[in-house]
């Protein structure tokens, strides 16, 4: 065969029996309000990858309150990506702004807090591991993991309507 042909063709073996299938969302961004699970008071998440197997979950996170959010520790790097609005920590004097990407390095506790002018917030979030939220001194005040966030989805989806399986799609 010419390289030409060779260029296009697609790859020609099977995939190894043990990986999992790929993850596609086209409205990574919901229209469908359903699809957005409640969290707390104005703050919602959008569940894209959920994994199970590596212990970590990738989502959007709405929130359309301003003030202190949350304050928790990262024993895990997560990544952030703004894709609406702003936000801060109280422990560091920069703001991400949309279009901005964050890494939070393992260590970091802070306290997160979204403007008062900032009418809806929308970043989309890759936490490794768990949250560990805490008081100003480290006190513990609770705890969050890939398999509380897919217990939340869950409930979420079989109570709008979804259908407790919905999660599923994005469960690796
Ligand atoms: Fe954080």
């Amino acid at each position: 065969m010419k390289d030409a042909d060779t260029d296009r063709l697609p790859y020609q073996l099977p995939f190894p029996p043990e990986a999992a299938a790929e993850i596609v969302v086209p409205d990574a961004v919901p229209e469908d309000e359903r699809v957005w699970v409640p969290q707390a008071e104005g703050v919602w998440f959008r569940p894209l990858c959920l994994s199970a197997s590596q212990g970590y979950w990738v989502n959007v996170l709405r929130v359309r309150r301003s003030g202190i959010l949350s304050r928790h520790l990262h024993p895990n790097a997560v990544h952030g990506f703004v894709l609406k609005g702003r936000w801060s920590y109280l422990e560091h004097d920069w703001e991400a702004t949309t279009g901005a990407y964050v890494m939070e390095p393992p260590g970091e506790t802070h306290t997160l807090v979204v403007p008062e002018d900032v009418e809806e917030m929308q970043t989309l979030f890759q936490v490794n591991g768990c949250m560990i939220y805490c008081d100003p001194w480290g006190k513990v005040t609770g705890t969050e993991d890939v398999f509380s966030k897919i217990a939340m989805c869950r409930a979420h989806y079989e109570a709008c309507g979804l259908g407790a399986d919905y999660v599923d799609r994005f469960i690796r």
